[in-house]
């Protein structure tokens, strides 16, 4: 337990939740991961995989719970599931939820306070009971939300900004990537320093090296640059991870092949160099 380092993953779709026989084997919810490190239970993303994730948590335990909610950033996919997490409802659990792109302009509790407002939503944020805290940070801070966690923190490539993570514990790392554009020169220094030697890197492989010109300034990255940064960072698993919602299972089972074939092989951590994030499965490096 003192020493667990864990990601299970909730919900690996990005851009829109998706639906049908088409999605069940990599799933269709938005982006959500849960991160277990040294029995603490830390949260990336409030996309619509967090509900389920939320009523888990409800049922698995009565002692009081504290909870960290980390936002790469607050576009809709990656924040719409946050009024559909239970232990916001339950009245001993402390919830804190973080953001580090909104500084100067915004605050994360000025973005919930908005989505939850009318027209948009029917019941203000007055309506948790759990005690809600909001803390603002600036990309590049290193923060302690736990006795021997470290969770480091660098800027994406983003429209309107986004924080990317690496969570660290026991001599382990998992870093989280997700949404960014690589620049198609070399892959991003500011995200190969955060994920250096890290054991589990998850990155935005929205589209292919071919699809991408074609999306330009939408601020995501391909599958192949994955690859690359994984490899330049010497990181130990790749996860193919934020998958669009046009590329249904067959189409991710050819993605699935095709990295495979690019990075071959078992990581020094026990799992695969590179493996296409699925919902519902966990990894422990
Ligand atoms: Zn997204
Ligand atoms: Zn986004």
């Amino acid at each position: 337990m003192a020493n667990d380092l864990s990601v299970t993953f909730w919900g690996v779709r990005g851009s829109i939740a998706c639906a049908g026989p088409e999605y069940v084997r990599y799933g269709g919810n938005t982006s959500c991961l849960e991160v277990v490190a040294g029995g603490r239970r830390l949260i990336f993303d409030a996309g619509t995989g967090i509900r389920k994730l939320g009523l888990g948590l409800c049922a698995a335990a009565a002692r009081m719970e504290e909870i960290d909610i980390f936002f790469t950033h607050t576009h809709f996919d990656h924040i719409c599931g946050l009024t559909f997490f239970a232990p916001l409802y339950v009245e001993d659990r402390k919830v804190r939820l973080w953001a580090g792109h909104l500084l100067p302009e915004h605050t994360i509790v000025d973005v919930v306070k908005h989505v939850m407002a009318a027209p948009l939503h029917p019941v203000s944020l007055d309506v948790f009971t759990a005690d809600v805290q909001f803390n603002d940070f600036t990309c590049g801070d290193t923060l302690h939300p736990a006795p021997g966690v470290v969770v480091r923190t660098a800027r994406l490539n983003h429209p309107n900004g986004a924080t990317g993570y690496r969570v660290e514990h026991g001599g382990r790392s998992i870093c989280y990537i997700t949404d960014t554009e690589h620049d198609g020169v070399a892959p991003d220094a500011s995200i190969v320093g955060l994920c250096r030697d890290a054991d589990v890197m998850i990155y935005d492989s929205t589209y292919s090296d071919a699809q991408y010109p074609a999306y330009r300034g939408w601020g995501h990255s391909t599958w192949q640059e994955a690859i690359r940064v994984g490899d330049t960072a010497n990181v130990g698993t790749v996860a193919i991870f934020h998958h669009d919602p046009a590329h249904d299972d067959a189409w991710m089972d050819r993605v699935a092949a095709e990295v495979t074939a690019m990075r071959p092989g078992i990581a020094a951590n026990g799992l695969p160099r590179v493996l296409v994030a699925r919902e519902g499965t966990t990894l422990r490096p």
